[in-house]
């Protein structure tokens, strides 16, 4: 089997609570979703980036897509000296690729990898069919107001729930920008107290800048957000996208 994948890199883990591990990422194409904030090519592409040495921003483009062996090979050659914490598994939405998840991830643990799983949290069937195999999994509560699209609650908490009966680790990310709706807020909160239990931990990014949107929050937002939200599920932390502030991949 094989799948199309645009990059393959290691750098600084830098969204949630793991900030600053050092990760492997995988990143794959496709994604069903779109988002007004996404800064992620998700097209297929003709070849995968792969990093020639980590940081130096130059790449080695092989042509897609790859076989489980040809990843492998490279996971293996780019972290011979086991410097990665976690191989991160993200996209796009990696979960459109499940049935390559199904055969990758069973070898990737057998090598004594920790799987970081990065997702919208929105396609529960796909992960029940790979749980087994993840570590950590980074699950997106994706608000209309800010990404512009309909919003998924009852996907993202039957999600969340698949990750609490499968003992998965699991945390919430909410990406909010100036135009975030309290209201759908509170709701999507209510919501992953509900599925994933109040000690469930929330992380509010504030949206970054992007191509179509620059509505970033501004401070007195993000400190209500997080006293609002901490009166219904009490671990809640701002962490933006530090990667860009050390314009790191
Ligand atoms: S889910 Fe992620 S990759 Fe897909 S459109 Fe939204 S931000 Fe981009």
């Amino acid at each position: 089997m094989k799948s199309y994948l645009s990059e393959i890199f290691s750098s600084i883990q830098g969204e949630g609570p793991y900030v600053g591990e050092r990760h492997l990422f995988l990143r794959f194409c496709d994604c069903h979703r779109k988002c007004i904030f996404c800064d992620t090519v998700v097209e297929r592409t003709e070849t995968v980036l792969i990093e020639n040495v980590a940081g130096s921003g130059t790449f080695e483009p092989i042509p897609n897509p790859l076989s489980v062996e040809q990843v492998m090979d490279i996971i293996r050659r780019m972290d011979k000296k086991k410097r990665n914490r976690r191989i991160s598994v993200t996209g796009g939405a990696p979960l459109l690729q499940a049935h390559y998840l199904r055969e990758l991830l069973p070898v990737l643990c057998g090598e004594r990898h920790s799987i970081y799983l990065e997702s919208a949290g929105d396609l529960p069937q796909q992960l029940k069919s790979i749980v087994e195999w993840l570590d950590i999994v980074a699950m997106d509560v994706k608000l209309s107001s800010v990404t512009k699209e309909k919003n998924t609650f009852p996907a993202h908490w039957q999600f969340l729930k698949i990750c609490r009966d499968s003992n998965v680790e699991v945390f919430t990310k909410l990406i909010l920008s100036s135009e975030t709706n309290e209201d759908e807020l509170i709701q999507a909160v209510q919501g992953i107290k509900k599925a994933g239990g109040e000690e469930t931990l929330i992380v509010i990014q504030p949206m970054s800048k992007a191509a179509k949107t620059d509505a970033v929050p501004r401070p007195e937002q993000l400190l209500r957000w997080q006293e609002m939200i901490g009166h219904i599920i009490p671990n809640v932390r701002v962490i933006p996208q530090t990667h860009k502030i050390m314009e790191m991949l």
